[in-house]
């Protein structure tokens, strides 16, 4: 085990490689978007600096200090988090977890690892660092994990700091079928890659969302019915679905969207080669969309392109002050009179 846990992110993974076999600094700040692997690389880290024996592929996997890494139990590396019900880590717990800590020996290691979650450290609680940050004491490192813009600048000048990129499509289906998804189609894997921009923590979650599944299926079929809907079942059936999951409304949108596109997409192909080649962003459901394009040979991209306009009218009229039901049933009657023709 070393970096290899870690898929992508190759240029950090080298970087970090190179300092733990050469110059190590002290104090580390990785940032990244919620989701993208913070954490784990931060384990990755620490089990670096520990290990006895690290290579530009991080730790070894064999020293003492990686055999306790593996089974969980490494006490040279501490986790500060906040409590659960609340929002920054205690002034107080800092002060006993780290300050009061940090002379103390490693136990089993040559050095310590403080991991810190510094989404939840507040101004109080970053001030209370710096001198620790400023002058670390030998042997003891640090590891910042933010995903928000809050760290002061007096901090940001103390640590290396170690953005975290985006990941590829391949990358975050990689990841997905190790993590439990051994049953994940291909298409569906491409789709929540895509869906989840590059964040793997976010798509994971998807995944494992029976709610977004369900509201995805009904946005699809929602536009693939069109065609045979009258007014009454829009108005009744089918806005109401808009209605219970307001919350989402901009995943709704952005699903609509996504699935209007494939469909231009597929209209546009003109032999029946193209029509097999085309990328779509809802990858798992080509059959369905292929089928619908087979069928309803009278709608024009002109028509898709309008309803997608209909769709970014509603989206921009969530903005300003406009009644939720009047303008969404507005919206789905466009892209009917689009379809239905
Ligand atoms: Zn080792």
């Amino acid at each position: 085990m070393s970096f290899d846990v870690i898929k992508g992110q190759q240029r950090i993974k080298e970087r970090l490689g190179s300092m733990l076999t050469g110059d190590l600094p002290q104090s580390f700040l990785i940032t990244g978007d919620k989701g993208c692997g913070k954490h784990l690389l931060a384990e990755e880290l620490a089990g670096g600096i520990l290990c006895e024996s690290p290579t530009k592929n991080g730790r070894c996997g064999k020293c003492p200090c990686c055999i306790y890494f593996d089974a969980g139990t490494n006490p040279d590396i501490k986790r500060i988090e906040a409590d659960k019900d609340r929002k920054n880590i205690r002034v107080e717990d800092l002060r006993r977890e780290i300050i009061s800590d940090i002379m103390i020996a490693p136990h089993v290691s040559h050095a310590k690892v403080y991991i810190i979650n510094s989404d939840k450290l507040n101004i109080e609680g970053q001030n209370l660092l710096l001198k620790s940050l400023e002058e670390p004491v030998k042997g003891v490192y640090f590891i910042l994990l933010s995903s928000e813009e809050n760290i002061l600048p007096t901090v940001m000048s103390r640590v290396v700091p170690v953005k975290m990129g985006n990941y590829s499509a391949d990358d975050i289906i990689e990841i997905l079928k190790e993590k439990g998804g051994k049953d994940l189609s291909d298409g569906r894997a491409a789709f929540l890659a895509e869906f989840s921009s590059g964040i793997p923590g976010k798509a994971l979650e998807l995944q494992n969302d029976s709610e977004f599944v369900e509201i995805r299926d009904e946005m699809i079929k929602i536009l693939l019915d069109m065609p045979h809907l009258d007014l009454t079942d829009i108005m009744y059936d089918r806005y109401p679905v808009f209605e219970k999951n307001k919350d989402s409304i901009k995943e709704m949108l952005l699903l609509l969207l996504w699935t209007l596109g494939d469909l231009a997409a597929l209209y546009s192909a003109k032999t029946p080669d193209q029509l097999e080649n085309v990328k779509l962003k809802n990858a798992d459901m080509k059959g369905l969309l292929v089928d619908f394009c087979r069928r309803h040979r009278n709608i024009t991209l002109k028509n898709i392109g309008m309803a997608a306009d209909a769709v970014t009218e509603f989206s921009r009229g969530l903005t300003v002050n406009v009644s939720f039901e009047s303008a969404c049933c507005s919206m789905l009657l466009k892209i009917h009179k689009e379809f239905a023709g």
